[in-house]
C-alpha cells in the first residue's frame, strides 16, 4: 500500500500507470472509513487495473460554523481497512498543498446544487466540485465512484463531469446501512447511545414515505408532513429540510408521478445527518 502526500509524486505515479496503458478507479473520501466506503472500493476493484482512494478532509466544503476541526480522522486504521479491500494507493494531501497561499479558482455547478443541502450549507457544493475537479486532474481516473447516500453530491458531480467534458465515468453505489437502517456515516461517531437510537427516525421516516406512496398517496406535501411529524416527535431531533425532488434536476415536485427522490437532513443533538430514498409511483 502506497500513501502519497505530495501532488507531484501522485502525478508521477499516475504518469507511470498511464504510460503502460492501464486504467485507474478513484474513490474520493474524507477518511474515517466505514463499511459504506469499503463497499464503494469493493465495487471499484474489478473495474480498473488500479484502485486509488483519496483521504482529504476538504476545508472548502465546510462552512465557518461546521465541524472541519473535529471531523474524525484515523489514518492508520483507514490504511488497514483500505488494504483489506485491495486499495493500492491512498492520496492523502495536506490542505496547504491543495490550497496554497493565493489559491483562487473554484468550480460552481448551478441550479442542481442550490436546493436541499446547498440551501442549508452555502458554498458546500462549490467546495465539493472544486476538490473533486482537482482530484480528477491529479489522479486522472477512468472511473470515479460516489455513494447515493450523498444523492445531491452525486448529481452535482455527474453534471459537472458531463458539462466540463471530463474524461471520467462517474458511477454510483447504493446507500450502505447498519442492520437497523441507519445510513452509515463517519459523523455517526458524534452520536451518544441515545442519539444513535433517535437517528433511526431518518430511515424510518423515509420508509414510511415509501409505504404511503405504495398505499396510493401522491401528494408530496402530505408525505413530507408525515416525515416532519415523525422527526419533531423524536427527542433531540430537528428538521433541517425534508424535500421530494425529481431524480435528475432535483427540483421539488408536488405530486409523485414515476420516480422521485425524497431527501432529508436532520439535526440529532448537534450532529447533522442526511439520508434519501427513491419513491416510485406505479
Ligand atoms: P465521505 O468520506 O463522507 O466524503 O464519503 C466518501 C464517499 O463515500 C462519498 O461518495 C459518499 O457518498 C460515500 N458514502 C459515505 N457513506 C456512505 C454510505 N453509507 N453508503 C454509500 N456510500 C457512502
Amino acid at each position: 500500500m502506497k500513501i502519497i502526500r505530495e501532488i507531484p509524486a501522485m502525478k508521477d505515479w499516475v504518469r507511470a500507470v498511464k504510460k503502460k496503458g492501464e486504467t485507474i478507479c478513484l474513490v474520493p473520501t474524507m477518511g474515517y472509513l466505514h463499511k459504506g466506503h469499503l463497499d464503494l472500493m469493493r465495487m471499484g476493484k474489478p473495474m480498473a487495473d488500479h484502485l486509488v482512494i483519496s483521504i482529504f478532509v476538504n476545508p472548502t466544503q465546510f462552512g465557518p460554523s461546521e465541524d472541519l476541526d473535529k471531523y474524525p480522522r484515523d489514518l492508520p486504521r483507514d490504511t488497514e481497512l483500505a488494504a483489506s479491500v485491495g486499495v493500492e494507493c491512498i492520496f492523502h494531501p495536506s490542505a496547504e498543498a491543495m490550497y496554497p497561499k493565493g489559491y483562487c479558482t473554484y468550480v460552481e455547478v448551478e441550479n442542481i446544487s442550490e436546493g436541499l443541502c446547498g440551501a442549508s450549507r452555502p458554498g458546500h457544493f462549490r467546495g465539493v466540485a472544486t476538490v473533486v475537479t482537482k482530484l480528477f486532474n491529479i489522479i486522472e481516473p477512468d472511473i470515479a465512484i460516489f455513494g447515493e447516500k450523498d444523492y445531491q453530491q452525486l448529481a452535482v458531480l455527474r453534471k459537472m463531469a458531463e458539462d466540463l467534458n471530463m474524461n471520467v465515468q462517474v458511477l454510483a453505489h447504493p446507500t450502505v446501512r447498519e442492520d437497523d437502517g441507519l445510513a452509515m456515516s463517519s459523523r455517526n461517531k458524534y452520536l451518544s447511545t441515545e442519539q444513535r437510537q433517535y437517528a433511526l427516525v431518518l430511515s424510518q421516516a423515509l420508509l414510511k414515505a415509501r409505504r404511503l406512496v405504495e398505499q396510493g398517496e401522491r401528494s408530496a406535501e402530505a408525505i413530507k408532513a408525515e416525515a416532519v411529524r415523525m422527526i419533531e416527535q423524536t427527542p433531540e431531533s430537528t428538521v433541517d429540510y425534508v424535500e421530494i425532488v425529481d431524480p435528475a434536476l432535483l427540483k421539488p415536485v408536488e405530486r409523485i408521478e414515476g420516480r422521485a427522490v425524497m431527501a432529508l437532513a436532520v439535526r440529532v443533538g448537534a450532529t447533522r445527518l442526511i439520508d434519501n430514498i427513491t419513491l416510485e409511483a406505479s
